[in-house]
């Protein structure tokens, strides 16, 4: 293999029909020339390595061409454009904003402005790099894009757009610049192995576009620096070797693996990527890529996305078919999760390895059910409910009631979250045990149950039927007594249950019935915590043996949608708390804590 020139040098675009992948830019600069309606200034904006020095120096090239062609290109045979190819026109400036920001480099390159070109139309400034200026510099420049002389053209280029003053970018006619599709790099890389007869595989010089990202100037080098070290046979597979990129086929690889759940074989697979010397983080990418790939296959509006080799394309297509999207995305988030960590990772691969066991149980974790909406991913792990109330502390009853004891029961919220509580089955750690021996209210509990509250209450008012008549259950006696039982509960010092018994509200629901409606769970925890106190207080107020009421919980604020309560959050919890022990508040204030909930 003969000298290889550097083919970024050698085949650098001579006029704007050769310009890789800006026609949209090149087209519009030739009408311009043609039209002779030529911008003073332009600015040049796009990402690294597209061609905006190429094409500013090929417009300087053109404009000052003796002989230009029809459609607006440059002849390269005339003496200016000899001058220019051969690096020593004097009507083109290039000034690299990066190394000379100064304002006196500026100062200097402005003095030359003024001087007409000694040969040709145009004198050019070609700025590179302009958002590097420093202010003064900037200002220095502006003075002279302002009033430009009418030989002077001005041509900054930028990777950063947002980086320039508005007073700049009102100034210039702004051309953006595409990134290179790999595509077209592959096509221009194509190009030139043939011409430099070099042999390269397809797919070799994908893997180089892909690196590329877009950037010819890198396409090229790397070109160059393979074809050096392959002696000009460029492989699939010494191309990636070349560039420390793993093959695709691990990947592939590992989601066959993963779907039959071969743990042992994707980490042994592991093991070898790991000898070869790659890094975790890079196969975590890499692996994101080529799902991310398998993804964009499923549908075929979206397979336009795949850049990747024609040999590859197909078993992109083929992997696609036969996974389910719910497990890739699965596997999509675990991946992104574990490159998140990767770096605090103190064991880089037990990082991935674990990554890897979980992939491979993925498929028994979730579970697809095709939904109103399309397919819906289910978590099996996660389809036990969480608990969504704390049950209720309460005081412990006679053992013969405790069969009919049922626990607090959700009634869906339609209209508002109503939630019936009837007995409680914890054990309220209370003196209620001795309360009982004296209450009397084996047979009173309320019980729901139609069938077993009738013949409760057959039983009562058989035994009673020899008793006085009832004093009549209205409204306002029925408060008259709830604030005779507060004053009892004052009397008795139980100040904090007084307080949760004055905020609840009260509604006769029958002749022998009422409801106690509550807001909160700690309101309805104390209202159950004197159960056996208040039946028996309001039976021998109102002279009713046959007297039940309900505690019910109505939750304020929820939302109609939501299904299933929320578990509290910790101010919530707090906020409880407080409520229950008010000496949590005093302790916070006293010790002047802040909460962080
Ligand atoms: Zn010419």
């Amino acid at each position: 293999m003969e000298k290889f020139i550097v083919s970024a040098r050698k085949y650098r675009p001579q006029n704007f029909s050769t310009v890789i992948g800006q026609s949209h830019i090149t087209t519009t600069l030739k009408n311009a020339i043609n039209n002779n309606q030529l911008a003073h200034a332009f600015l040049f904006c796009g990402p690294r390595g597209v061609g905006k020095t190429t094409c500013a120096r090929i417009l300087a090239k053109t404009i000052n061409c003796e002989s230009r062609t029809a459609d607006g290109e440059a002849c390269n045979t005339c003496n200016s454009c000899q001058s220019f190819d051969n690096g020593n026109s004097l009507n083109v400036h290039e000034l690299d904003a990066a190394s000379n920001n100064t304002v006196d480099d500026m100062r200097e390159l402005m003095d030359q402005v003024r001087f007409l070109p000694q040969a040709g139309k145009y004198k050019v400034y070609i700025v590179d790099e302009v958002h590097m200026l420093s202010p003064s510099a900037f200002n220095a420049f502006l003075k002279t894009l302002e009033e430009p002389p009418a030989h002077a053209i001005f041509i900054l280029a930028t990777t950063e757009k947002h980086k320039i003053l508005p007073t700049i970018l009102s100034r210039c006619q702004i051309f953006d610049f595409k990134r290179i599709t790999t595509k077209d790099t592959v096509d221009h890389l194509q190009e030139i192995a043939t011409k430099e007869h070099v042999e390269a595989e397809k797919a070799a010089l994908h893997v180089i576009a892909q690196k590329s990202e877009g950037c010819l100037r890198d396409a090229l080098s790397i070109l160059d620096k393979i074809v050096s070290f392959t002696g000009g046979k460029l492989t699939y597979n010494n191309t990636l070797e070349h560039l420390n990129i793993l093959d695709e086929d691990y990947y592939f690889k590992w989601i066959t693996q993963m779907q039959q759940q071969q743990v042992t074989d994707a980490l042994l697979l592991f093991d070898a990527i790991n000898q070869k010397g790659f890094e975790g983080d890079m196969v975590l990418e890499g692996f994101a890529e080529c799902i991310r790939n398998v993804i964009v296959s499923k549908d075929e509006r979206t397979a336009v996305l795949l850049e990747v080799a024609e040999d590859f394309k197909s078993k992109y297509v083929e992997t696609a078919k036969a996974v389910d999207t719910g497990w890739l995305i699965a596997v999509l988030n675990l991946l992104s999760d574990a490159a998140i960590s990767y770096k605090q990772a103190k064991n880089k691969k037990l990082h991935i390895e674990l990554l890897l066991i979980k992939l491979s149980f993925l498929k028994q974790a979730i579970q697809l059910t095709v939904g109103d909406s399309g397919i819906e991913k289910k978590k099996i792990t996660e389809s036990t409910k969480t608990i969504a109330f704390k049950a209720l502390p309460s005081f412990s009853i006679a053992a013969k009631e405790r069969k009919s004891i049922k626990k607090a029961a959700v009634i869906p919220p339609a209209p508002a979250a109503v939630m019936m509580v009837e007995e409680p089955q914890k054990e309220w750690k209370k003196s209620a045990e001795t309360k009982m021996a004296t209450a009397v209210v084996e047979t009173e509990m309320p019980i729901t149950k139609l069938g077993s509250l009738n013949k409760i209450r057959n039983l009562v008012s058989a035994q009673n039927s020899h008793s006085v008549a009832h004093v009549p259950l209205t409204q306002a006696a029925l408060e008259t007594a709830w604030d005779a039982f507060i004053q009892k509960l004052n009397d008795n010092k139980n100040h904090s249950a007084a307080t949760n018994f004055k905020f609840a509200s009260l509604s006769i629901t029958g002749e022998h019935g009422f409801d106690i409606t509550t807001e909160t769970n700690i309101q309805q925890k104390f209202i159950e915590a004197e159960r056996s106190e208040l039946i028996v207080f309001m039976q021998q107020y109102f002279n009713n043996k046959m007297l039940t009421y309900n505690v019910l919980l109505v939750e304020k604020e929820v939302p109609q949608n939501e299904l299933e309560p929320k578990p509290i959050n910790t101010k919530t919890y707090f906020k409880m708390l407080a409520e229950e022990y008010p000496m949590i508040v005093e302790l916070k204030e006293k010790l002047k804590l802040d909460l962080e909930y």
